[in-house]
C-alpha cells in the first residue's frame, strides 16, 4: 500500500463508517471515498425506533462520529451520491450522474432496505416504513397523543415502534402473518412474553392475520383491510415487514451472491479487489459451521474490522459470537447466538418478574444461544459459553443459585 492506493466505500451506513475510522486506526495511508446516497455522514439506525422516537435522542447523538472526523482524517465524503455501476475489469465504479472513479480496492456497505408489499393503497398518505433518519422523521411527526397506528409486521421494528407510540399516547395495532411475534429471530417462550408484555401495554395484537389492502379517504389511508375482511381503522400505517439487501449492484457486476454478497471471514467477496460488509452481505458464521445473513450493528462492526484487518495486512480479528439486542418500554432483550440445531431449551429465572433467560441447547449440550430479558450476566456469560462449545448441565443452568460465573 502507499498513499496513491486507493479505497472507495459505496454505502456511508454503519458499517460503512465503521470501516473509515478502522482502517485509518489500523493505519491505511492511501486514499478514502466513502460513497452515500443519504444527505447526511454515517449515523445509528437503531436510536430511530427508540429514543430518536420518543424524542429522548439529539440528532448530533444520532452521528456515528463527529461530522469534522472524515475532514480530520482525510476521508473524501460524497454524500447524496449513488453508484450506479461497477466495472470490475476497469476497477472503476459509476455514479448515477455518470462520473467515473477508479479504485484499488473496493468496499461494498449497502446495507439493506424495508421490502415493500405489493397490495393496493401501499401508495396512499399515511403509509410509512422506518429504514433511514428521514422515515423516522415522518413517523415521528404522525405520533401524536391519540393517533390510531396500524403497524403491519410484528418484528423488531413493529414492536419497538409499537413501545415507542405507546410512550408517546397512540392507540397501536400490531398485525403479524405469522402464528406469533418475533418468529424470525426469537423462540415461542420468547415470543409469548414479548406479546403478553405488549398487550398489558394497551397494543392490541393480531396473529395469522395476512394484510390485503390499505384503504384512504382523501388519499390518505384510513385502515388496513385484512384477508379475513375485517378492517383495522387507522391514521398512521407503519409497515416493517423485514429488509432486503442491496446486492444488486454487486450481482449486476458478476460477483457470487446469495440473498446478499457473498463474502469470507475477511470479508472479501468472489472478486479479490471487492469487499463487502454490513447487512448487505452472506457470510460465513464460524461457530455454527454455515452461511447466513445477519442484520445488526455488531455484525457491521465486525465486518468492519475484518475489512481494515485484510486491508492493513492485521491478524484478522478473532471470531465473535453474533448478537442482537431489542429495548422496548422497560425492557432490555439481549440475544446471543443463533438457535440452529438446538435439541433443548432451559428456562432461567422467572418470567413474571421480567428478568430471565431462556438458553438453546444442542443434542451434545452445548450452548447455541441465549434469550436474556433484563438479565445481562446471562447474556454475557451465554456468550462466552457459546464460544467455548462447552456441554452444560441443564440443572445447574436453570438453578439460580448456581452463578453464572461458576458455569463457565
Ligand atoms: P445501512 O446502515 O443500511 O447503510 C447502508 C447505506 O448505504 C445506506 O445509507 C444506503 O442508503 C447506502 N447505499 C445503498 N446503496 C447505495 C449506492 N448504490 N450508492 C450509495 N449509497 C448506497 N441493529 C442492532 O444491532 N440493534 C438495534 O437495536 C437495531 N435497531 C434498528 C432500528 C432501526 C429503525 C433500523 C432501521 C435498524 C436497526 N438495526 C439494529 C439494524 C442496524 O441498523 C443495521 O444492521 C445496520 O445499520 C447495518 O449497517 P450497514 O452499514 O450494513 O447498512
Ligand atoms: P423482521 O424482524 O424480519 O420482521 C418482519 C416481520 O414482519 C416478520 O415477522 C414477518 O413475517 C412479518 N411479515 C412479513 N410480511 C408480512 C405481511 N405481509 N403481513 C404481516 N406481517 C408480515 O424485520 P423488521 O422488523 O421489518 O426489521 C427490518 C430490519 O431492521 C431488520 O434488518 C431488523 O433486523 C432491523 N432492526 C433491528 C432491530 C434490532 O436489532 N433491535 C430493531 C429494528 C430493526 P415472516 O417471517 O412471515 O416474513
Amino acid at each position: 500500500m502507499n498513499e496513491t492506493t486507493r479505497i472507495v466505500i459505496v454505502g456511508a451506513g454503519h458499517a460503512g463508517g465503521s470501516a473509515v475510522a478502522l482502517l485509518r486506526q489500523y493505519g491505511w495511508k492511501g486514499t478514502i471515498t466513502l460513497i452515500g446516497d443519504e444527505p447526511v455522514p454515517p449515523y445509528q439506525r437503531p436510536p430511530l425506533s427508540k429514543a430518536w422516537l420518543k424524542g429522548e435522542a439529539s440528532a448530533e447523538s444520532l452521528a456515528l462520529r463527529p461530522a469534522k472526523f472524515y475532514a480530520d482524517n482525510d476521508v473524501e465524503m460524497r454524500l447524496a451520491t449513488t453508484v450506479a455501476a461497477i466495472d470490475r475489469a476497469g476497477r472503476t465504479v459509476t455514479l448515477a450522474d455518470g462520473e467515473v472513479l477508479a479504485y484499488d480496492h473496493l468496499i461494498l456497505a449497502t446495507g439493506a432496505r424495508a421490502r415493500k408489499l405489493s397490495i393496493p393503497g401501499i401508495d396512499l398518505a399515511g403509509v410509512l416504513e422506518l429504514r433511514s433518519a428521514a422515515d423516522a422523521d415522518k413517523l415521528k411527526a404522525a405520533l401524536l397523543p391519540g393517533t390510531r397506528v396500524a403497524i403491519v409486521g410484528g418484528g423488531y421494528i413493529g414492536l419497538e415502534a409499537a413501545a415507542s407510540a405507546r410512550a408517546l399516547g397512540a392507540e397501536v395495532t400490531i398485525i403479524e402473518r405469522e402464528a406469533r411475534l418475533l418468529a424470525r429471530v426469537a423462540s415461542t417462550s420468547l415470543s409469548a412474553f414479548f406479546d403478553a408484555f405488549h398487550q398489558e401495554q394497551g397494543v392490541a395484537i393480531e396473529l395469522n392475520a395476512d394484510v390485503a389492502a390499505l384503504e384512504g379517504e382523501g388519499g390518505h389511508v384510513s385502515a388496513v383491510r385484512l384477508a379475513d375482511g375485517r378492517a383495522i381503522p387507522c391514521d398512521v400505517a407503519l409497515i416493517g415487514v423485514g429488509a432486503i439487501a442491496n446486492a444488486e449492484l454487486a450481482s449486476a457486476a458478476g460477483i457470487d451472491c446469495a440473498g446478499g454478497i457473498r463474502v469470507d471471514l475477511s470479508a472479501r467477496t468472489s472478486d479479490a479487489s471487492i469487499f463487502a460488509i454490513g447487512d448487505c452481505t452472506h457470510r460465513p458464521l464460524h461457530h455454527y459451521g454455515r452461511e447466513h445473513r445477519l442484520e445488526s450493528v455488531p455484525n457491521a462492526l465486525e465486518q468492519a474490522k475484518q475489512v481494515a484487518s485484510a486491508l492493513t495486512g492485521r491478524k484478522l480479528p478473532a471470531h465473535e459470537v453474533p448478537w442482537f439486542w431489542s429495548d422496548q418500554y422497560n425492557l432490555k432483550l439481549q440475544i446471543a447466538g443463533l438457535s440452529f440445531d438446538t435439541a433443548e431449551t432451559v428456562l432461567r429465572g422467572d418470567p413474571s418478574s421480567n428478568s430471565f433467560a431462556v438458553f438453546h441447547l444442542a443434542a451434545d449440550g452445548c450452548l447455541r444461544s441465549v434469550e436474556a430479558v433484563n438479565a445481562a450476566s446471562e447474556f454475557m456469560a451465554g456468550k462466552m459459553l457459546i464460544a467455548s462449545r462447552k456441554p452444560l448441565a441443564r440443572e445447574r443452568l436453570a438453578d439460580m443459585s448456581v452463578s453464572m460465573k461458576d458455569l463457565l
